[in-house]
């Protein structure tokens, strides 16, 4: 979707004006990127009308740049379709506030149902109780468990011989006596909507009075989360979505088509399978994530959340001074191996997500390690002063930790060249910058 979406857009910023026919190709090649991501046909008939009728309008065709204009205007409208703003989770004035998981079978609401309870204990220091409510797979309840414990979240059970409403009815009942301020039920799902299941999720509704019904819907079923998405909102009228397995390759059309066919809101997107790897849904992030320009915003504040400000301050004084040494680099590889897994950082930089190079990029952490092993064997003068490893230092540096002489002077240039780079980008100047992940 984001190639086809970049080409039409690259061919258009190829030509200084814009005519109405360039309009219309860009718009046919949209269309079609859009319809390759199974986004719903209606949804994107609509959608290619809206964005035509604008873009044909004077606005494009008198304005100095058209293509930034037609980048404008596709964004924008992505977002429209995507519901604007962020809607948080529903919280009820008495406690607990009761969140229901629904989904087909593998969408991920077992796993999601452990990643918010993570998030809400440690964003809003709540009290979760989660209650196994699916009997049918031997394996779900202990899949439960398992979460529980790993973060440290109660999970109410009664093995799998008793009906789903009844575990529920004492779940609950557990819940207000512990005073838990949040629940979260899991529920079973089907490979496909069946009415057996829906009539156990009705009850369960019935019983709780949910105040959010999330439904989960794994992204990478692409036109068909959108059939299911209809069919679980059509019976349970859900209060929100979580779309699943949006790491790896981004299949944007289930976002895109979800909320415009249920009219729910996405609230979180589940981005990996680790139990962090739950985001809140931002329309505008999506929008720019489909149009190829990196989740610049997500990626910053990733950043952030590990990143002491005081340090990052100090690390741009010296990168302008061109004083950047290895002691920094230490401080900013620990920074980076906080951050998480390379790959997923470099994929959000704009441009790069879709860089042919970086496909399957793999930054192996064993590297970094070798990297930090070689700098610890520096003496304090050597990590001061990079600039003084002669031969004889670095035979000794490779020596002491272990690692071939050419690896030593490998490590010794490239930090070199990206403290070059630094001083360089700090100063405002931004060539070269290519050459920065490998090639
Ligand atoms: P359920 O049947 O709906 O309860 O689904 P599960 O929670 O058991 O998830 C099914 C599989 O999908 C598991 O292997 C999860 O680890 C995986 N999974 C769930 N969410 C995500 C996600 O956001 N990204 C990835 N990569 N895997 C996920
Ligand atoms: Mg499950």
């Amino acid at each position: 979707l984001t190639e086809r979406i970049q080409n039409a857009i690259h061919s258009l910023q190829r030509k200084g004006k814009i005519t109405e026919n360039d309009v219309k190709e860009s718009m046919r090649e949209i269309r079609l990127a859009l319809l390759e991501a199974d986004v719903n046909y209606g949804v994107v008939k609509d959608f290619i009308k809206t964005v035509r009728e604008r873009a044909v309008g004077a606005e494009v065709l008198e304005s100095l740049t058209p293509a930034q204009q037609i980048v404008k205007i596709v964004n924008e409208e992505l977002v429209k379709v995507m519901g604007e703003k962020t809607v948080p989770l529903n919280k009820s004035a008495k406690i607990p506030t009761v969140i229901m998981m629904v989904g087909l079978q593998g969408a991920g609401k077992t796993t999601t149902a452990g990643k918010l309870a993570l998030k809400l204990k440690n964003e809003q220091k709540a009290r979760p109780l989660m209650i196994a409510a699916d009997v049918y797979r031997p394996a779900a309840v202990d899949q439960l468990k398992i979460l529980g414990e790993q973060i440290d979240v109660p999970v109410f059970e009664m093995g799998t011989d008793v009906d789903p409403v009844e575990i529920v009815r004492q779940g609950m009942a557990k819940a207000q006596e512990q005073k838990n301020d949040y629940v979260l039920i899991d529920t079973a799902g089907r490979l496909q909507i069946d009415e057996k299941l829906m009539d156990e999720l009705a009850q369960i509704k019935e019983l709780t009075h949910p105040d959010e019904i999330l439904l989960t819907v794994d992204a990478m079923t692409g036109q068909n989360a959108v059939e299911v998405a209809k069919g679980f909102n059509d019976q349970l009228d859900v209060t929100g979505v979580v779309l699943t397995k949006l790491d790896g390759d981004t299949r944007g059309g289930a976002a895109l088509s979800i909320r415009a066919v249920t009219g729910k809101p996405i609230k979180f997107i589940g981005q990996g399978e680790k139990l962090t790897d739950l985001d809140v849904f931002y329309p505008d992030r999506m929008a720019s994530r489909i149009l190829g320009m990196g989740d610049m915003l997500t990626l910053i504040e990733k950043a952030q959340q590990d990143y002491d400000e005081q340090k990052a301050v100090e690390l741009q004084e010296k990168m302008k001074a061109n004083s950047f040494d290895f002691n920094d680099f230490l401080e900013q590889l620990a920074q980076v191996q906080k951050m998480g897994p390379m790959e997923d950082l470099i994929k959000m930089i704009p441009g790069m997500a879709n860089n042919p190079a970086l496909k399957n990029v793999q930054v192996d952490p064993r590297d970094i390690e070798r990297t930090k092993a070689i700098v610890y064997s520096m003496t304090p003068e050597e990590r001061e002063n990079p600039d003084i490893l002669n031969p004889s230092r670095r035979r000794r540096i490779s020596a002491g930790c272990g690692v071939k002489i050419q690896d030593v002077n490998r490590m010794i240039k490239q930090f070199k060249q990206m403290r070059d780079m630094m001083g360089k980008v700090s100063n405002g100047d931004f060539s070269g910058m290519e050459g920065l992940f490998g090639n």
